[in-house]
């Protein structure tokens, strides 16, 4: 079983199983007549590292950027809500211009990953692993040049090491076998928690800090001064405290209440 994380249309995909050392021909640049066509009609799954870097980059919140540049799909298997890049009402993406993307260097996982796919099997729990496949767009000249990588040098070149850093906690709480068990429905509050925890990292922090949440947990000194300093390390926290929500099996104890 397998969560494909990029789907176009009219199903570019290949039914080729890469891994890191399966090689590729493939070069993009602004010379060739299909610069951008590949940015627009396309679904855009955000991890939870995306919505940080891109509302950064934006100088909005990330309640901002869900609700101005995104639109929530279900998925079945997981029973989990996740967010999607919305399209302009012409298909195309709302950050691409004539001259390429406008947030280049905070682009979403799944544009660094372009030309390939990602799978997800089950979490690395359940003794799954990623694995690769080729998208290859009729309208794609780049993989007729001759720049030849592994899928390893590819990710690479796209600085993917630190989305799977940050997003790591995160992707094996969503393919977790319990959250794929069909007995499993997460109820209307989890799955609030969950896209707070997961998207809403503004929120998250308003959440911890301005509401009884230290009271009632025990979280150190030093975490405390770390996730309010970076925020890297305070959407981590989201994740590690989203595990107990969803799971019923807290990984930040409630510090214990006084009687009377
Ligand atoms: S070469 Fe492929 S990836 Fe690059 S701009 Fe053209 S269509 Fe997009
Ligand atoms: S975010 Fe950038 S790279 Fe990704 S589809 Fe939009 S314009 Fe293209």
């Amino acid at each position: 079983m397998h969560e494909t994380i990029k789907k176009l249309s009219g199903s570019p995909v290949e039914p080729i199983k890469m891994d890191l050392d399966s090689k590729f021909s493939f070069r993009c640049h602004k010379g060739l007549d299909c610069f951008t066509q590949c940015c627009g009609k396309i679904d855009i799954f955000l991890t939870p590292y995306d919505v940080l870097r891109i509302k950064n980059r934006l100088g909005i919140t990330s309640g901002e950027f869900l609700s101005l540049y995104t639109q929530i799909m279900e998925l079945k298997k997981t029973k989990l809500p996740f967010f999607m890049l919305r399209m302009k009402e012409d298909g195309k993406c709302p950050f691409v211009t004539p001259e390429g993307c406008t947030i280049y260097s905070d682009r979403p996982l799944v544009c660094r990953y372009y030309p390939i796919g990602l799978g997800l099997l089950k979490s690395q729990e359940v003794g799954g692993g990623d694995f690769y496949f080729p998208i290859k767009e009729h309208f794609c000249k780049g993989y007729e040049e001759d720049k030849e990588w592994t899928i390893r040098e590819w990710r690479l070149s796209q600085e993917i090491n630190v989305y799977d850093f940050v997003n790591k906690d995160w992707f094996d709480i969503v393919l977790n076998k319990k959250m794929l068990a069909s007995n499993l429905e997460p109820d209307e509050r989890s799955v609030r928690l969950y896209l707070m925890c997961s998207f809403d990292v503004d929120s998250f922090r308003n959440f911890v800090f301005e509401s009884r949440f230290l009271d009632l947990h025990e979280v150190d000194k030093d975490t405390v001064e770390l996730i309010k300093e970076d925020e890297v390390e305070l959407l981590k926290f989201a994740h590690k405290w989203l595990r107990g929500v969803l799971f019923g099996n807290p990984t930040i104890k409630r510090k214990p209440q006084k009687s009377g």
